[in-house]
C-alpha cells in the first residue's frame, strides 16, 4: 500500500464532548458565519482559530465541542448575522482556506463543517415531524421525544481511483473544474454495493474501460458536504476509453511525464497521484 492520506497531525485531537460551563479562557473557537469560517489572521497571513474571548459566545447557535487543537478545547458554533462579527475575525470559505491553515486546523474545520451541516439538518425527526435534541453530549446523536427515532452524522463514501497501464495513467476532466486542470475517476458508492465493485462500475460508467488490481491506498473525509474519499489504485484490463454518461468533458491516457495541471495538493487525488509517480521514479 501506498501512503497517501492523511499527513499524520499529532496537534489536532477530535472528541465529543459537552460544551463547558462556563467556557474557560484559552479555549478556541472554530466557528462559521454562513458557509464561511471565522479565522484570525496572524502578522505572518497564517490564518488561526481565534480565541473565545474574540466573540461573543452567547450569540453563538448550534454550539459543540469538536475536539482540541495543541491542548486546547476546540468549540464549534454558528454565528447568525455579521452585525456581530468581530473586526479581528475574517470570514474565509473551507476550499479556499486550505493552502492558508495548518493540518490540524483543516481537519478541526472538517470536522465542525460536518457537526453543523447534521445539527442544521436534523432538528425535526424524519419520522413525525418531532424535534430532535442530542440526549447524551458525549455521543454525536440526537433522538425524538415523540417516537424515540435516532439519527447520527451522515457520511456518503465515494471511491476515487488512478488507473494505470504500464507508465501511462487515465486522466478525467469535468467541465465545473478549473480550465486545463484535470483529475481522477470518482463517484458515490451505491446501497448494496462494494467499495471494489463502485471502482469497476465508475471507472466503466465514466470511461468506458475495464480494471482489475483494485487496490485500497488511502482515505480522505471530504467535508462538501459529508463525504469519505476511499482511494484506490486499478490496472486497466482492457477496452478503449469512451466517455458513456455524459459527466466527463474529456478522459485520456497520459505519460507520467508529460503531465497536466493537477488537483491541488490537499486532495486525496492529487495524493494518489503523486504517490504513482514516486514509485514510478524509484
Ligand atoms: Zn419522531
Amino acid at each position: 500500500m501506498l501512503s497517501v492520506f492523511p499527513p499524520d497531525d499529532d496537534r489536532w485531537q477530535p472528541r465529543c464532548a459537552a460544551v463547558p460551563e462556563p467556557v474557560p479562557p484559552g479555549t478556541l473557537l472554530c466557528a462559521q458565519l454562513g458557509h464561511d469560517f471565522l479565522l484570525h489572521r496572524n502578522i505572518d497571513g497564517t490564518l488561526v482559530f481565534p480565541d473565545v474571548s474574540q466573540v461573543n459566545l452567547a450569540a453563538l447557535l448550534h454550539l459543540h465541542t469538536i475536539g482540541a487543537l495543541d491542548g486546547a478545547t476546540v468549540l464549534t458554533g454558528v454565528l447568525p448575522s455579521s452585525e456581530a462579527l468581530p473586526a479581528t475575525l475574517t470570514p474565509v470559505s473551507l476550499r479556499s482556506s486550505a493552502a492558508q491553515v495548518g493540518a490540524g486546523e483543516w481537519s478541526a474545520m472538517s470536522l465542525a463543517s460536518q457537526v453543523l451541516h447534521w445539527d442544521r439538518t436534523t432538528r425535526f425527526c424524519g419520522e413525525c415531524g418531532g424535534p430532535m435534541r442530542v440526549t447524551d453530549p458525549a455521543q454525536r446523536s440526537k433522538r425524538c421525544e415523540g417516537c424515540e427515532h435516532s439519527v447520527f452524522p451522515r457520511l456518503a463514501p465515494c471511491t476515487i481511483t488512478l488507473v494505470h497501464d504500464g507508465d501511462r495513467l487515465l486522466l478525467t476532466r469535468q467541465p465545473s473544474w478549473p480550465p486545463g486542470r484535470y483529475g481522477l475517476v470518482a463517484g458515490f458508492v451505491e446501497p448494496g454495493e462494494t467499495l471494489e465493485a463502485c471502482v469497476r462500475r465508475e471507472v466503466y460508467e465514466e470511461t468506458g474501460l475495464a480494471v482489475d488490481d483494485v487496490t485500497y491506498q488511502g482515505s480522505q473525509p471530504w467535508p462538501f458536504p459529508h463525504q469519505l474519499m476511499v482511494g484506490f489504485t486499478a490496472r486497466h484490463a482492457g477496452g478503449d476509453i469512451a466517455l458513456r454518461d455524459g459527466e466527463l468533458e474529456d478522459a485520456r491516457w497520459f505519460d507520467t511525464l508529460s503531465l497536466p495541471m493537477l488537483p491541488p495538493p490537499l486532495s486525496i487525488a492529487r495524493s494518489l497521484i503523486d504517490a504513482f509517480l514516486l514509485q514510478r521514479n524509484k
